[in-house]
């Protein structure tokens, strides 16, 4: 896809996704991709956006963010015909797990991933709603490559470029098709 028509895409998702001001708590403007998800024409072209960027890459493996991550994931995954890996919320998975923690504005939080997940070398694509800050993301990099994978892409819908995450990914690809 052309840069001019990643644009075009970019600006009409900008129209279907919904703010909510002050979500989950005040001064937060939350980005709602429910109403994306629930247009087949938006979703289905979204998917085979991301796909698009990724097809010549070599993915093996697609990892969803729990859990509006999981949702983006699993279609990308399909469409690069590669395999789905969740990643979860402490004590969720059933198996043995790969944890990593990440500092959140009060505290931490801790991720986890079964740790047959990833086979070393294996190319990972990470996919997520909305890059933020980076912790999140910067946390399943790092549980990745604690299997020896490698972050062959990280692919965000939304991202928040005021908060400057990328910074928390440095030398990782990433890759975002909404910027606010
Ligand atoms: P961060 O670790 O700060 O990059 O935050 C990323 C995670 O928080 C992602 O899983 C997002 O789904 C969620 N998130 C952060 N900010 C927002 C926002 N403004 N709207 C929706 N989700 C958000």
């Amino acid at each position: 896809m052309t840069q001019a028509a990643a644009e075009t895409l970019s600006s009409k998702l900008k129209t279907i996704i919904r703010d909510v001001p002050d979500f989950p708590k005040k001064g937060i403007v939350f980005k709602d991709i429910t109403p994306l998800l629930a247009d087949q024409a938006a979703f289905a072209g979204m998917v085979k956006h991301f796909a698009g960027q990724f097809s010549k890459a070599g993915i093996t493996k697609v990892l969803g963010i729990e859990a509006r991550g999981f949702l983006l994931a699993a279609p990308i995954a399909m469409e690069l015909g590669a395999g789905l890996i969740p990643v979860r919320k402490k004590g969720k998975l059933p198996y043995k797990t790969v944890a990593a923690s990440y500092a959140l504005e009060y505290g931490t939080d801790t991720l986890e991933m079964h740790a047959d997940a990833v086979k070393p070398g294996e190319k990972v694509l990470i996919v997520d709603d909305v890059l933020a800050t980076g912790g999140t993301a910067g946390a399943v990099c790092s549980l990745v490559e604690k299997l020896g994978g490698e972050v062959t892409g990280i692919a965000m819908l939304i991202e928040l470029e005021f908060l400057n995450g990328r910074a928390k990914l440095a030398g990782r690809p990433i890759y975002s098709l909404i910027k606010y």
